[in-house]
C-alpha cells in the first residue's frame, strides 16, 4: 500500500538528513556554566551537534539542581523527611535514588574503617556546617561535643530492608554531602551517554568527571592548591575518570588563631587533622568523592586507607605543605608554575 510506504519513508528521511547534517560539521566546544550543589558547575562538550549538547546540558542542569534540593539533610521533603523519621526513632521509606546512595555509602563506611560516615548530620549541624549559609564563627561547646561522642552512632546502626530503613535509636541522621556530588556526576554522565553525548567534562567547583576526549586529545584538568594561588597542578584525564579533591579550605572559620573546617573525624567529633587537601583519581565519581573525604579524615595515615579503598592515584598536601603522591599519581601529575618545595612519593607495594 503506497500510503504505508510513505509513512515509513518520512522518519527514515528525517533521520538520514539529520545524520548527514551532523557529519558535515566541524566539531566544536560547547561550554556552559550554572550554579548547582552550592558551586559553579562548568560543562564542556566537544561535539558536532551543539543543539544536542545544549539539550543534554539543560537536562543535567535541571537534575543537579533538583538533587541538591532533594538531598538536603534538613530542608524540604526528600532526605529531610527521612531524617525527621529517624530522629523520632521510626523507620523511613527511601526513594530508589537515596536507597542506592545509602547502599554505596555504607560500603564506603566499611572500606574506610568508619572514617567516611554518611550518618553525621547531627554532628555537622552541631558545628554549623549544615547549610548553604555562611560558616559559623566559633566551635560548639565542649559539653555539647562530649554529649555527641557519648551517644554517637554510625550508618552501621541503620538496618536497610528493601526500600525501608530502620534506626536503632534516635541519634543517627543522614548527611550525604561527603559524596553526593560524586554520585550526582556519575548520574549526569549516564544522562549524557543516553543522550548521545560522548566527549564532555562536567566540573563542579573543581570536582569533575570526564567522558571521551577533546578532539583526539585527552581533557586536561586543573587541581586547585589548598592555600590560594589558583590551579597548582594539572593532569590529563582519560575517558571515564573522576577527579575529586577534599580540603580544609572549602568551608571553614577561624577562631582564636585556629582553622576549623567542615570535614569531621567521627572518632573525635572534631575537624580532621594532618592534611590540607586530598585529591583522588579513579573511575567513578561516588567512590572518588567518598574516598577524598575518607582520606582527609585519615590524615597522615592516608596511604594505608587508600589501599583499603582500592585506590592507587592519590595526592595529599600535608599541614606543613609537603605534597605526598602515590607512584601512579607521580607518573601523571604536572605542577603548574613553580614545583612545590617538597614533593614526596610514598612507598607503595
Ligand atoms: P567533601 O567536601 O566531599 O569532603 O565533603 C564534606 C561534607 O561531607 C561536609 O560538609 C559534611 O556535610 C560531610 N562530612 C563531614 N565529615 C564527614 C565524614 N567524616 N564522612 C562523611 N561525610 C562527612
Ligand atoms: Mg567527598
Amino acid at each position: 500500500m503506497p500510503g504505508v510506504r510513505r509513512s515509513r519513508a518520512g522518519p527514515i528521511l528525517v533521520v538520514l538528513t539529520l545524520a548527514l547534517a551532523g557529519c558535515g560539521r566541524e566539531p566544536q566546544l560547547v561550554d556552559r556554566q550554572f550554579l548547582a550543589f552550592g558551586t559553579l558547575v562548568d560543562v564542556s562538550v566537544f561535539t558536532r551537534s551543539p543543539e544536542r549538547a545544549h539539550r543534554a546540558i539543560d537536562q543535567v542542569r535541571e537534575a543537579l539542581q533538583r538533587w541538591h534540593e532533594t538531598w538536603h539533610p534538613w530542608r524540604g521533603e526528600g532526605l529531610a523527611r527521612i531524617n525527621r523519621r529517624l530522629a523520632a526513632g521510626r523507620p523511613a521509606e527511601l526513594s530508589p535514588e537515596i536507597r542506592d546512595m545509602l547502599v554505596s555509602a555504607t560500603r564506603y563506611h566499611r572500606l574506610s574503617g568508619g572514617r567516611f560516615d554518611p550518618a553525621l548530620a547531627g554532628l555537622v549541624r552541631l558545628w554549623g556546617f549544615n547549610g548553604d549559609e555562611d560558616p559559623p564563627s566559633r566551635p560548639p561547646a565542649d559539653a555539647a561535643l562530649r554529649d555527641w561522642l557519648a551517644e554517637r552512632g554510625s550508618v552501621a546502626d541503620l538496618t536497610l530492608r528493601e526500600d525501608r530503613v530502620t534506626p536503632a535509636g534516635t541519634g543517627v541522621q543522614l548527611d550525604l554531602g561527603g559524596f553526593a556530588k560524586g554520585y550526582a556526576l556519575d548520574r549526569a554522565v549516564a544522562m549524557f551517554q543516553a543522550a548521545g553525548v560522548e566527549n564532555a567534562i562536567i566540573n563542579a567547583g573543581g570536582d569533575l568527571r570526564v567522558m571521551g576526549q577533546r578532539g583526539g586529545r585527552a581533557w586536561r584538568v586543573g587541581i586547585r592548591g589548598p592555600r590560594g594561588g589558583g590551579v597548582f597542578a594539572a593532569v590529563e584525564a582519560a575517558d571515564g575518570e573522576a577527579v575529586f579533591t577534599s580540603g580544609d579550605y572549602e568551608r571553614f572559620f577561624e577562631w582564636r588563631g585556629r582553622r576549623y573546617h567542615h570535614i569531621l573525624d567521627p572518632e573525635t567529633g572534631r575537624p580532621a587533622r594532618g592534611l590540607r587537601s586530598v585529591t583522588v583519581i579513579t573511575n567513578a565519581g561516588g567512590l572518588a568523592d567518598a574516598a577524598a573525604t575518607a582520606l582527609f579524615v585519615a590524615g597522615r595515615e592516608w596511604p594505608a586507607a587508600a589501599r583499603d579503598l582500592g585506590l592507587d592515584q592519590v595526592m595529599a598536601v600535608t599541614d606543613d605543605g609537603t605534597v605526598e603522591v602515590t607512584p601512579a599519581m607521580a607518573g601523571r601529575i604536572r605542577f603548574v608554575d613553580a614545583r612545590p618545595d617538597r614533593v614526596e612519593e610514598v612507598s607503595w607495594q
